[in-house]
């Protein structure tokens, strides 16, 4: 079985958004409380973790995660990666370093944007990563678990998505080629980012969301790295297709 639990769902300033009193950020239900985009898959005995943004420590606190096997890096925006340094408790209590997939720029970011954690003069007590640039399928260490790298552009920039068995994980997309969207068909589970109804010049929009979705006919899509700018969500999920849901904080999904 997979289950996969959504740790955040809020775009790069996470919903509420610091000092905004729109319908969004003050609403009180908490679907549209929304932590910066991450998920974790539970597969075959292991903890994946999509992304690793500044919430992180405060989402392994909120689900009780004492363990995660590898992280899979869909780019190395700080909304993505900056939760990195938090990954020390899990070192201490896993005994070693955990694998961290990704391609060759968010590798080129975060060994220049976290410096002190990659340079050969280290000492004790940093975060122990170990990184994996990844263009094809690969399996996670000591599993049979295949990992299928999507190949995406968020505006100019290279970005990946997961595919992991009959589900998928693609956050902050505005392009996915005709060769990558082959690679999605058959999923069970799609989890796809839709920022806001209007279109932005490097996310996809809801539109622009459904478009894929309807290309790809998953059995069910969750969309996800949601703005405040797309309504609440007790307004926004009854306008969605069957089979397409916004997912929010805590959801858990399983196939
Ligand atoms: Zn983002
Ligand atoms: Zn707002
Ligand atoms: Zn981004």
């Amino acid at each position: 079985m997979f289950k996969l639990t959504f740790l955040g769902t809020g775009t790069s300033q996470g919903v509420p958004i610091i000092g905004c009193h729109c319908e969004v950020c003050a609403s009180a239900d908490p679907r549209d409380s929304r932590l910066r985009t991450s998920a974790l898959l539970s597969a075959h005995g292991l903890n994946i973790l999509f992304d690793i943004g500044p919430d992180f420590r405060q989402q392994m606190l909120r689900t009780g995660t004492t363990r995660i096997d590898a992280i899979l890096v869909t780019h190395a925006h700080r909304d993505h990666v900056a939760g990195l340094d938090d990954v020390r408790p899990l070192n201490y209590f896993q005994h070693g370093s955990i694998p961290v997939y990704l391609n060759q720029q968010a590798a080129h970011t975060l060994q220049h944007d976290y410096r002190y954690i990659f340079s050969p003069h280290q000492y004790p007590g940093l975060p122990e990563v170990d990184l994996h640039v990844v263009n094809s399928s690969f399996l996670i260490p000591h599993s049979s678990l295949e990992v299928l790298p999507i190949h995406a552009l968020h505006k100019d920039l290279p970005i990946l998505g997961y595919r992991v068995g009959e589900m998928a994980y693609i956050t902050d997309a505005n392009y996915l080629p005709p060769s990558e969207l082959a690679k999605l068909l058959g999923l069970k589970l799609l989890v796809i980012n839709a920022l806001r109804h209007e279109k932005h010049w490097s996310h996809y929009s809801l539109p622009e969301a459904l478009d894929i979705i309807a290309q790809l006919r998953p059995e069910r899509a969750y969309l996800t790295h949601i703005s405040h700018e797309l309504g609440t969500h007790a307004a926004v999920q009854p306008s969605l297709p069957e089979g397409v849901f916004l997912a929010y904080d805590n959801l858990q999904v399983t196939i």
